[in-house]
């Protein structure tokens, strides 16, 4: 309870401080000095995926990747007063830092960390609403199972979007191959004969280089 009231205590600082996004800045913080790797989305991302999840009225949402929280609290922030987000994350002390950075964001009650592997709590939730928007940002080869789940949980006219689908060019450079590089080739070229999505790559370029996410809506 007192760590608790600490966390607060610190958050409202934060915030006082850092004004709008003090509690991001502080994530972004919290999440590398406890080593997590610094692979979250950029605030721009974040900003997009808010919009995004505030244009089609998210109030359902689920994240496929949560690291510490960060891209969680973009889309955390998105929804209204009885909105639900939930995020897979197989990592135990991600997991951890996460829920401590939703904590802090005031957060906790609407967006729940799953712990385990993502595709397994994919393929056993039964969700009696359906998602309104998916954002998958796990391990790259297994993309092409985690959006078929996706495909599953989405409602339709929902939202799928996949993080890290350009990678410097490297996806479209057939002289280069990985198993981060097969997972987005697969999963594009599943793309192309699917009848139930209709989806799009955009590229992005930003703080950390030259990128894009797939865009894809549940017919
Ligand atoms: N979406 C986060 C953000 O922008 O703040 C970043 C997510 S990071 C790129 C990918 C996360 O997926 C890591 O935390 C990693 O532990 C997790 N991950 C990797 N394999 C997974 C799996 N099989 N199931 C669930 N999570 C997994």
């Amino acid at each position: 309870e007192e760590m608790s009231k600490v966390l607060q205590e610190n958050a409202i600082l934060a915030d006082i401080h850092l004004l709008q996004n003090g509690i991001l800045d502080t994530v972004c913080k919290t999440s590398l000095d406890n080593g997590l790797p610094d692979i979250a989305i950029t605030p721009a991302e974040g900003k997009f995926l808010q919009l995004v999840a505030k244009s089609i009225k998210a109030k359902m949402i689920l994240e496929v990747g949560t690291l510490g929280g960060y891209s969680t609290i973009w889309l955390g922030r998105a929804l209204p007063e009885d909105g639900e987000l939930l995020t897979l994350e197989v990592d135990e002390n991600h997991a951890k830092i996460a829920r401590e950075n939703l904590f802090l964001a005031g957060l906790s009650s609407k967006c729940k960390v799953v712990v385990g592997p993502a595709h397994d709590s994919m393929v056993n939730m039964k969700p009696e609403v359906p998602f309104d928007l998916i954002l998958i940002d796990a391990d790259k080869p297994s993309n092409t199972k985690y959006f078929k789940e996706a495909k599953r949980l989405v409602k339709s006219g929902g939202v799928i979007i996949v993080d890290n689908v350009v990678r410097h060019g490297r996806v479209a450079d057939p002289t280069l191959s990985d198993p981060v590089l097969e997972g987005v080739r697969e999963l594009l070229e599943m793309l192309k004969g699917d009848q139930d999505v209709e989806a799009s790559t955009i590229g992005t370029v930003g703080e950390k280089g030259y990128d894009g996410f797939l865009f894809a809506l549940r017919k």
